[in-house]
């Protein structure tokens, strides 16, 4: 192996990722004056959260009543009972004051007549515990919200002196010999030189692994990197055959039209021009729950009532909403719809088909962020020095399906609880551990592998048959016989790493070698998730098994842990179904939380 020389740097904490969850959890670091340092592989508003359009969840009850005990419920529900119960409870509590801070950090959100923080409905977001009408709950910014808040919480961050190392690439965890975290060693792409981040606490927070699929909303940068990392180490990676499959991805190009354009009026039709979603949820319609819409939207497909010339994708209508509407609220999706699918919505259709938009698994972690590793008699113990947060991250809170507008608010709600909970375990006094050099070295060895590696299937060639498999055989609908053929085929995909070739050999923007460590990082991902579906024999929110076509919580109510490191091997953990506060507390009624049938 070529020799490495590297910097050291000494931080309290560092925070691998700068989205929304990683700026919310370096500033909370920063501001109760921990030495922080946030390390990023694109300039901080270049996450993906940059692209988050429709909005995020609280039940601020701006636009008639609501409730955080509501907000809980649609989430237990949206999750279809998969969720951890305390997260879930953390996530809807902590909501309002989470968004009354990012207000007077200075988000500039949209506004009622009265300058009250507007509201928008979103899918799965109802009153009375599900029994009421559809809420107005989803605070937003126009239809540009992650935007807002990624450029408002990085001017914070910057403000409160936390450090920024843009332009980045986190390689590997360093690990003690007896499991805690110690740092990362990172590699600068811009100049090529090698750096080790000493720290007393690592936040990953390295956005989701949408790339591992072949048509997915994400941004290519969405490689699941911290997933891979973890995996490395030999720690488990959590419910990770649910992905979320947005409904409304432009045909072809995959980019999302946010379900805002539902939440406004929009509306979904077939070949027949019916709207077909009033047959199969007659009460909230093309506002159910989006695995409910993307599946039947397939199902409108597959049965032969798809339209365009191949009849492979749905009509999503929004030509009868007023022109000034669409201008004031939505005014990113109308340019969208233009550039990549040549329509002007005021006049004609959206071509769109459900395309893959999120992962609900992740590295599993409590709800104060703490990364969990396992064993039988503690399936909640924790890893220390490490923790994960936002799409990275599996609190759980959307267990088996996420509603809309909920995953920006788990970033600054567990973005800040990491950084609360951060502030307590990390002792400012001590000095930095001592680092376990031959955890540096194996990292250096792995990046210096690749980088002269010399086989022979190309990155780009290698990273396609998987997208394509994952596509095939890991999407909205799944059966018994596809799901084993596809962890044939992902295994063969996966052997093929050890082939790979690299041609560019050098240190400096080299995007041959980043786009191999992400290949790297979106494997282990992608075989966590089709082995984990294969084995869960049920239908449970974006998992639905065309052979157990039913919920059975008597079996799998449990969260998957899947370990990838040569091989992928399986556990179960148990889902936590104690809320943090009891009924007479001010808590929720546990009886309105019990599992029954999801139904929109
Ligand atoms: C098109 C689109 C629209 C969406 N709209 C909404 C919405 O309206 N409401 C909602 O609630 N949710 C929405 N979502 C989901 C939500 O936006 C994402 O889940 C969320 O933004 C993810 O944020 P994050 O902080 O976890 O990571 P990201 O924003 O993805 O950021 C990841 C960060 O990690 C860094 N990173 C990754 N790997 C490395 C590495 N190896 N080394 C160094 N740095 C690394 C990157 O540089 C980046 O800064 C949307 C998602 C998409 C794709």
């Amino acid at each position: 192996m070529a020799a490495y020389d590297y910097t050291t740097h000494n931080y309290d904490a560092i925070v691998v990722g700068a989205g929304g969850s990683g700026l919310r959890a370096t500033l909370g670091l920063a501001e109760q004056g921990l030495r922080t340092a946030c390390i990023t592989k694109v300039f901080p508003t270049r996450s993906h959260t940059v692209a988050a359009q429709g909005g995020i969840a609280a039940s601020l009850g701006n636009m008639g009543d609501d409730n955080w005990q509501w907000h809980m419920y649609d989430t237990v529900k949206g999750s279809d009972w998969l969720g951890d119960t305390d997260a879930m409870e953390y996530l809807a509590r902590e909501a309002p004051k989470a968004v009354y801070e990012l207000e007077h950090y200075g988000v500039p959100f949209s506004r009622t007549e009265e300058g009250k923080i507007y509201q928008r409905p979103f899918g799965g977001h109802t009153t009375q515990f599900g029994e009421g009408p559809p809420v107005q709950r989803t605070c937003a910014a126009a239809d540009r919200t992650g935007h807002a808040i990624l450029h408002t919480l990085y001017g914070q961050s910057l403000k409160n002196d936390a450090e920024f190392y843009i332009e980045y690439f986190a390689i590997d965890l360093i690990m003690s010999e007896d499991g805690q975290c110690q740092g990362v060693v990172a590699w600068c792409l811009e100049d090529g030189t090698i750096h080790v981040f000493n720290a007393k606490m690592t936040v990953l927070a390295t956005g989701g692994y949408g790339r591992a699929y072949f048509s997915a909303t994400s941004a290519h940068t969405c490689t699941g990197d911290g997933g891979g990392m973890v995996a490395r180490q030999g720690l488990p990676l959590q419910d990770m055959e649910f992905v979320q499959f947005h409904p409304t991805g432009i045909y072809g190009a995959g980019c999302l039209i946010t379900e805002g354009a539902r939440g406004e009026g929009g509306y979904l039709t077939n070949s027949e021009g019916e709207r077909f979603m009033e047959r199969y949820a007659p009460t909230y319609k093309d506002l159910a729950s989006r695995d409910v819409v993307s599946r039947c939207m397939t199902m409108e497909i597959r049965e032969g009532r798809g339209v365009g010339k191949d009849g492979d994708h749905i009509h999503l209508n929004l030509n009868h909403l007023p022109k000034e509407a669409l201008q004031e609220r939505l005014p990113g999706i109308s340019e969208s719809a233009r550039i990549f699918a040549g329509v002007d919505v005021t006049k004609e259709p959206i071509p769109v088909l459900p395309t893959v938009h999120y992962n609900m698994g992740g590295i599993p972690t409590n709800y104060m962020g703490e990364v969990l590793n396992p064993i039988a008699d503690d399936p909640d113990r924790v890893v220390p020095g490490l923790m994960a947060v936002g799409e990275a991250g599996c609190a759980s809170v959307h267990g088996a399906n996420r509603l809309g507008s909920n995953s920006l608010i788990d970033l600054v709600v567990f973005g800040r609880a990491a950084a609360i909970q951060a502030g307590k375990v990390v002792d400012r006094n001590s000095s930095n551990p001592t680092l376990n050099q031959s955890s540096v070295d194996g990292a250096l060895a792995r990046f210096d592998g690749l980088r002269h590696a010399k086989g022979d299937t190309s990155t780009a060639e290698l990273r396609l048959e998987m997208q394509k498999t994952m596509q095939q055989d890991a999407a909205v609908f799944r059966a018994d016989e596809t799901l084993a053929e596809g962890v044939k085929k992902m295994e063969k995909v996966a052997d093929k790493l050890d082939n790979i070739s690299v041609t560019d050999r050098s240190m400096i923007w080299n995007s041959d070698l980043m786009e191999t460590l992400e290949l790297t990082n979106l494997m282990p991902n992608a075989l966590a998730t089709i082995v984990s579906a294969e084995a869960r024999k049920e239908s449970r929110g974006a998992h639905a098994q065309e052979d157990h076509p039913d919920r059975d919580d008597e079996n799998w109510r449990k969260h998957t842990l899947a370990y990838v490191n040569g091989g992928v091997k399986l556990e179960y953990r148990p889902v936590h179904l104690n809320p943090l506060l009891g009924h007479n507390e001010g808590g929720i009624d546990l009886d309105k939380i019990k599992p029954k049938a999801r139904v929109y």
